[in-house]
């Protein structure tokens, strides 16, 4: 038997934050993870929120050395109006700006740190049962030769992502209140030459018609990006069905992104991830607790999921750790309310960019600039800070500026 005080299942940024933070507390941690680590994951574009998580776990450094290309906001386009949001101009204080990374990289590095400071990760194992025994906790799992292990602990994290092992296994899980939407995506050599292109800035598109279909483009260092394309799964029907052909067509169809990406070269994978908006009936339960996408999971427009998945593992540790420690922790006080308000931050910014309110937010010119550092400081990550009216109540104050925007708009 394999014992640890905190077991984990997953090594992605939830897992390897969480489990650097607690061999920092001097918890014993073993990781389990079901891939040979570098392995392919969408979600290229940090907020710079997240900064402050890594800094957190002792990893910033070898982030900084590794060369990324430097994000320091937002582009915003439709029918080829344009507007930007520059996250260091924003009200809540921290880091204003991140990296947009290839994420096999990106999460290989922050599990090789993860390891160098003390954490026991182990690949190519897969979860396959859970068990709960008085106060331990049991797992089992299968390495990819097919041996099985057994592992003990006094509590699980699961940070298995869209594996969502604890969901499935307890029977967690709840339909996303979000439908259906799938995202067609590659990377490309950009050969982007056009002088008002900034590299600096994750370029969001909406599709010149169909205003809840988008596009993003996310610069990579070394000339290469990624690019993709995010619509209901209806809106599908009929285009063609080859990968290639089909995410081409659909880059032909927005104006600026035709434009800035006509000498692409196509030489990567295509691939499409359908139905990823995910939800769960409790994010925690005795000896447990769901960290990022493995609780829920809303949608991929403002770039948050990284960040909320480092910030659970945050939040998570510092219960964990004392619960550890023999004191009585509230999950739901400590855990999940505080995590769900950003969470609902973030949900009001996505069901009013899809319904066209927050959009017309967006590519609204005249916005009074405080508002527009509230806004931008969302779009940061700091979808946790009170301070902020649009943390405070997110749905009433983008119904309201909606309103304005519109009105003084026509
Ligand atoms: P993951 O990164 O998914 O890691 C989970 C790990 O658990 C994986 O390594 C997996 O192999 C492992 N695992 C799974 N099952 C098992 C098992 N049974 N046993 C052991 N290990 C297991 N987020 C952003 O921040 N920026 C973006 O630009 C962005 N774009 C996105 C675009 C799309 C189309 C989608 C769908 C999502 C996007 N996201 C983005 C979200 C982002 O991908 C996730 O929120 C983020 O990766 C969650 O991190 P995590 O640590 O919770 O899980």
């Amino acid at each position: 038997m394999n014992e640890a005080d905190v077991l984990i299942i997953g090594a992605g940024p939830s897992g390897a934050v969480a489990s650097a933070l607690l061999t920092a507390a001097g918890r014993s941690v073993i990781v389990l993870e079901k891939q040979q680590f570098p392995r392919f994951s969408i979600g290229e574009s940090l907020l710079p929120h997240c900064m402050r998580f890594i800094e957190m776990a002792g990893m910033m450094q070898p982030l900084v050395d590794a060369g990324y290309q430097h994000k320091n906001g937002a582009v915003f386009v439709r029918n080829g109006q344009f507007n930007s949001f520059d996250f260091r101009d924003k009200v809540s204080p921290g880091w204003g700006t991140t990296y947009q990374v290839v994420r096999a990289d990106f999460d290989h590095l922050l599990a090789r740190e993860a390891e160098r400071l003390g954490a026991d990760i182990r690949y190519r194992q897969e979860i396959l049962e859970c068990e709960f025994v008085r106060d331990r906790v049991r797992l089992l799992a299968q390495t990819a030769d097919g041996e099985r292990l057994r592992y003990d602990g006094r509590f699980l994290l699961d940070a298995s992502g869209f594996g969502r092992v604890l969901p499935r296994l307890l029977k967690l899980d709840r339909p996303s209140q979000f439908p259906v939407r799938r995202s067609i995506n590659t990377h490309v050599e950009d050969r982007i030459t056009h002088p008002d292109y900034d590299r600096n800035k994750i370029l969001i598109g909406v599709h010149p018609e169909q205003h809840d279909v988008w596009y993003w483009l996310i610069p990579f260092s070394g000339g290469r990006s990624s690019i993709g394309v995010v619509a209901r799964d209806s809106f599908y029907q009929g285009l063609p069905t080859d990968p290639l052909t089909r995410i081409r067509g659909l880059i032909e169809q927005e104006p600026t992104f035709a434009l800035l990406l006509k000498d692409a070269v196509y030489d990567t994978q295509v691939r499409e991830i359908a139905g990823y908006a995910a939800d769960v009936s409790s994010l925690w339960g005795p000896g447990f607790a769901l960290l990022g996408n493995a609780g829920e999971f809303l949608d991929p427009v403002f770039s948050s999921g990284v960040t909320i998945a480092m910030k659970s593992a945050s939040l998570a540790v510092a219960a964990v750790d004392r619960q550890l420690d023999g004191e009585a922790v509230d999950w739901e006080a400590d855990y999940a309310k505080p995590l769900k308000r950003g969470v609902d931050t973030f949900r009001a910014f996505v069901e009013t960019w899809y319904d066209g309110r927050f959009q017309d937010i967006v590519f609204y010119k005249r916005q009074q600039p405080e508002v527009k550092r509230m806004i931008a400081a969302i779009l940061a990550g700091y979808a946790w800070d009170e301070a902020n009216p649009y943390v405070e109540e997110p749905m009433r104050r983008l119904e309201v500026l909606a309103k304005v925007c519109r009105a003084q708009a026509e």
